[in-house]
């Protein structure tokens, strides 16, 4: 393989939103690398072709992104054991002889946002696939207790039950309904897609209220990332509680995949100012 140019891309469907291609690019940049990453728009069904059109033209790797993350699995010849655990992989290498080793560096980017923070009491709400690399991120950062509020509460019992971790961590399962109280969450995650840039800007997963029942310390973390501020987050910001959006994870889980494919940790500072831009 010619490590001289590096070629990567992104599978997902729909991909127009998608900034990965100006993170990947910029850690390029950052390294010193030739290279690019281009985006490809692919259905299930045509998968396997993306996969030999990528090995016959000498790509190092690729990103894998909604709907494709569980559905990928079927095509890898290994997979990492953060991978296997959660069940999911956002990031493939293809070796130089061909092979496809896959990995989830979603809880990478989740943890490595929040590793200076101290948190044992969590709430997050949504129990999709970016909420199983949250719970798995948690873990790592020490959480004893995490409530999971969600709207369908017995999807939510099946997500809790297939979720195998090393520590113990008590896991409930509540009615995203319930949630009206914050005063003993030491933070509070959005893992829907609400407040996301179109149809749900305007949305939250919660009344703006609730905040005002928090600890002063709990931290507001909404996994979007577009716009920078949702209304979830601006209604923790008004209360005067400390927000986090999604773009640090979106940008570590990037570098983490970076250097994946080259070997090389990239800049993430440089990384986020590119796609502070972008999404300005
Ligand atoms: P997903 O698998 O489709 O899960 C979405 C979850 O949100 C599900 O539990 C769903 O409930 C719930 N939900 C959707 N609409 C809702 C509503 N109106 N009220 C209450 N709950 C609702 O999606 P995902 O992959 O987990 O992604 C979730 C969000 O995280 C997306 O906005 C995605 O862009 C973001 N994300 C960010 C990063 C990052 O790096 N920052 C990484 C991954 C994902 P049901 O199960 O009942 O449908």
């Amino acid at each position: 393989m010619n490590n001289d140019f590096f070629k990567f891309g992104i599978i997902g469907n729909p991909l127009l939103h998608s900034i990965s291609p100006t993170i990947q690019r910029s850690a390029l940049l950052s390294a010193n690398l030739n290279g690019r990453y281009e985006k490809f728009e692919v259905s299930k069904e045509d998968i396997p072709r993306q996969i030999e059109f990528f090995k016959d033209n000498d790509f190092s790797g690729f990103n894998v992104t909604i709907p494709h993350k569980l559905e990928i699995l079927k095509y890898l010849d290994e997979t990492d054991e953060t991978a296997k655990k959660i069940g999911a992989v956002n990031t493939v290498k293809i070796t130089d002889d061909k092979k496809l080793v896959g990995y989830n560096t979603d809880i990478y980017g989740f943890y490595g946002s929040l590793k200076e923070e101290s948190i044992s009491n969590a709430s997050i709400i949504g129990c999709g696939g970016a909420a199983l690399a949250v719970v798995f991120g948690l873990e790592i950062l020490g959480c004893k207790k995490l409530d999971i509020y969600a709207r369908n509460t017995q999807k939510a019992q099946l997500f809790v039950k297939n979720i195998k971790l090393k520590t113990k961590i008590q896991l409930n399962v509540k009615p995203l309904e319930t949630l009206d109280n914050l005063e003993n969450t030491d933070i509070l995650i959005n893992a829907t897609p609400l407040g996301t840039k179109g149809i749900n800007e305007e949305k939250s997963p919660v009344d703006g209220n609730i905040f005002a029942s928090a600890q002063k310390s709990m931290i507001v973390y909404d996994l979007v990332y577009n716009p920078l501020e949702t209304i979830f987050l601006k209604a923790g910001k008004n209360c005067g509680l400390k927000t986090t959006n999604g773009l640090d994870m979106l940008i570590l889980q990037g570098a983490k995949a970076f250097e994946i494919w080259t070997g090389t940790y990239p800049n993430v500072e440089k990384m986020k100012i590119a796609a502070t831009n972008e999404l300005i």
